[in-house]
């Protein structure tokens, strides 16, 4: 048996690979369950078009076994497996996908969920076991070969005998160094949770013997450890089901088991999506603030899928910051990725599916402030700052899609009111939507600056948060009408006659005016009489384009 030298571009790619294009070594189980999963569909598929063959699904699976003491993990299929001409393309030639060229041959297209593309997966093996073998017989064939490989040194491939048709990958684990700990692939907790959080929804159940324990027979204290065979993913996913076989509750569990957030969510979105791209999500509002949410450490993001496997496990790009609240997932098979398949190629299809996702948040939010109004107070009162943010970011270019989904509190109503709601009650000759910023509503009630504007019988909204005034100037007006602040000099409601009185009044008392601006120096610009209070002695006003809520945040920030 002679050594086969692997091509040298590939010796150079095989060490690239293993030190470079991945970022977690773990992904080598999800590569390898992938490419067991690609050989069972391989076999699913030849069944659809060849009468002499049968697919019983359960005949179909994906063992994993671990042999600790010699430290050996292995993964095993049932699948079309492969010829030693095949070991020696597929294997043998980095960069080489048979699973590519499979598809191509085929012309598969739609609903054919083909993962392998790039022909370097398998190799990512080499980040953590120092000699990967490969025994496999083909389908149609009653030979079967060993493939065996320490890495860029080269592989053999002789023959080897193996009962049934499939592929069994063995690795040897490396041994720990220092600096890393490859013990843990050999545990049986960790290969559950890699295998859940990467290969949950392959289609085809990965078993395992798991260790248990139970009562020893005839005792009543005594315990016993066994092992069982058990299936490691749940096969299909939430998002691939139709949403009428769906409850509230499997929404709620999926939330919970993706951890999600402790609470309920509010609502859920299930798209199923097809056109232009074809994608599927299901995104869930939820009820509580992250304890984080308004801190830098808080990372928006959706899980994105490509056909059911894992691709990243918080894609900021699909929501924008203003939806940062949202959780979820989305999964496609339109997305091009690039080699490592932890990023994407191109961000075209990714814009869309964002572009779309974003739409259709507005829309559930519209809804649940339609319908369900106590609900969306409680939603708004934990991320109705994020709203107000988004508002004022980007020069208010998120308008359209943010300014029917706020609420402030009325001074009339005495609850929090939307926009619209408020200019549909404004009487004819009013020309503002008057506001009023303070701390508290309790605060704002005692504001001497709201008493003419209340006492015309309008409505006043008040701003409670710093962001708000701010958020509403980037709006200037809301279906036509503009913004005023309570406390602007020019409120726009006092009558010709009025105005005349205050122009007596200022002769008359100019004296004791000038004195107060002396005393008072740059505190303040002028003192003037006003028509505008009632059982308030004095108030401040503002001209110009700040006001003085505005100026106080300003002062507040750091420079
Ligand atoms: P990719 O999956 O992107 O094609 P890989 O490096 O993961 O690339 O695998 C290379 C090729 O080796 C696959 O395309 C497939 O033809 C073959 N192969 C790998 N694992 C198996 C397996 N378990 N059964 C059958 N063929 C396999
Ligand atoms: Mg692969």
């Amino acid at each position: 048996m002679t050594v086969k030298q692997f091509q040298a571009e590939s010796k150079r790619l095989l060490d690239l690979m293993v030190n470079s294009i991945y970022t977690h070594k773990e992904i080598f189980l999800r590569e390898l369950i992938s490419n067991a999963s690609d050989a069972i569909d391989k076999i699913y598929y030849k069944a659809l078009t060849d009468e002499s063959l049968h697919f019983n699904k359960e005949d179909y699976f994906i063992r994993v076994e671990v042999d600790k003491p010699n430290r050996l993990l292995k993964i095993i299929d049932t699948g079309i497996g492969m010829t030693s001409t095949e070991m020696e393309e597929n294997l043998g030639v980095i960069a080489k996908s048979g699973s590519f060229a499979f598809k191509k041959e085929n012309e598969l297209k739609d609903g054919f969920d083909i993962i392998g593309q790039f022909g370097v997966g398998f190799y990512s093996a080499f980040m953590v076991a120092d000699v990967v073998t490969v025994i496999s017989r083909a389908l149609g064939s009653d030979r079967a070969y060993k493939w065996e490989s320490k890495g860029a040194e080269g592989y053999t491939i002789e023959p080897w005998t193996k009962a049934t048709v499939g592929t069994e990958v063995i690795l040897k684990i490396k041994a720990n160094t220092d600096d890393e700990n490859y013990d843990e692939f050999l545990e049986e907790y960790r290969i559950k949770s890699i295998i859940k959080k990467y290969s949950d929804f392959i289609r085809y159940p990965i078993k395992m013997d798991v260790t248990k324990s139970r009562l020893k027979a005839g005792s009543d204290k005594e315990y016993e450890q066994y092992t069982e065979e058990q299936t490691l993913n749940s096969m299909v996913p939430i998002w691939k089901k139709n949403k009428n076989e769906l409850t509230k509750e499997d929404y709620e569990n999926f939330y919970a088991e993706k951890h999600f957030g402790f609470d309920k969510p509010i609502r859920y979105i299930h798209i199923n999506a097809e056109g232009t791209i074809s994608y599927k999500a299901v995104l869930f509002i939820p009820e509580k603030m992250p304890f984080d949410f308004y801190t830098k450490d808080y990372e928006k993001g959706l899980e994105l899928y490509a056909n059911g496997v894992l691709i990243m496990n918080k894609c900021a790009d699909l929501l924008p910051d203003y939806f940062s609240f949202v959780k979820g997932m989305v999964d496609s098979e339109d997305l091009s990725l690039n080699i490592s398949r932890e990023l994407l190629q191109h961000d075209r299809q990714l814009k869309l599916i964002a572009k779309n996702i974003k739409a259709k948040i507005k829309s559930e939010l519209e809804d649940l402030l339609q319908n369900d109004r106590d609900q969306y107070v409680e939603f708004f009162k934990s991320f109705g700052k994020q709203l107000k943010y988004g508002l004022y970011s980007d020069f208010g270019a998120h308008k359209d899609v943010l300014q029917d989904l706020l609420l402030f509190y009325s001074s009339k109503e005495k609850k929090l009111v939307t926009l619209s709601e408020y200019v549909s009650r404004m009487p004819e000759k009013q020309k503002y939507i008057y506001y009023a910023a303070g701390d508290s509503i309790e605060r704002i009630d005692k504001l001497p600056q709201t008493e003419l504007v209340a006492d015309k019988g309008y409505e006043i909204l008040y701003f409670t948060d710093d962001v708000d005034e701010f958020a509403i100037r980037m709006l200037r007006t809301y279906k036509e009408k503009e913004f005023k602040s309570v406390s602007s000099s020019d409120l726009g409601i006092e009558a010709e006659e009025n105005k005349e009185a205050s122009e007596a009044d200022k002769q008359e008392n100019q004296a004791l005016f000038a004195e107060m601006k002396t005393l008072l120096a740059d505190k303040v610009k002028a003192v003037k009489a006003s028509k505008r209070l009632k059982q308030h002695p004095v108030c401040l006003s503002n001209e110009g384009d700040l006001t003085i809520e505005m100026e106080k945040i300003l002062k507040t920030m750091p420079n």
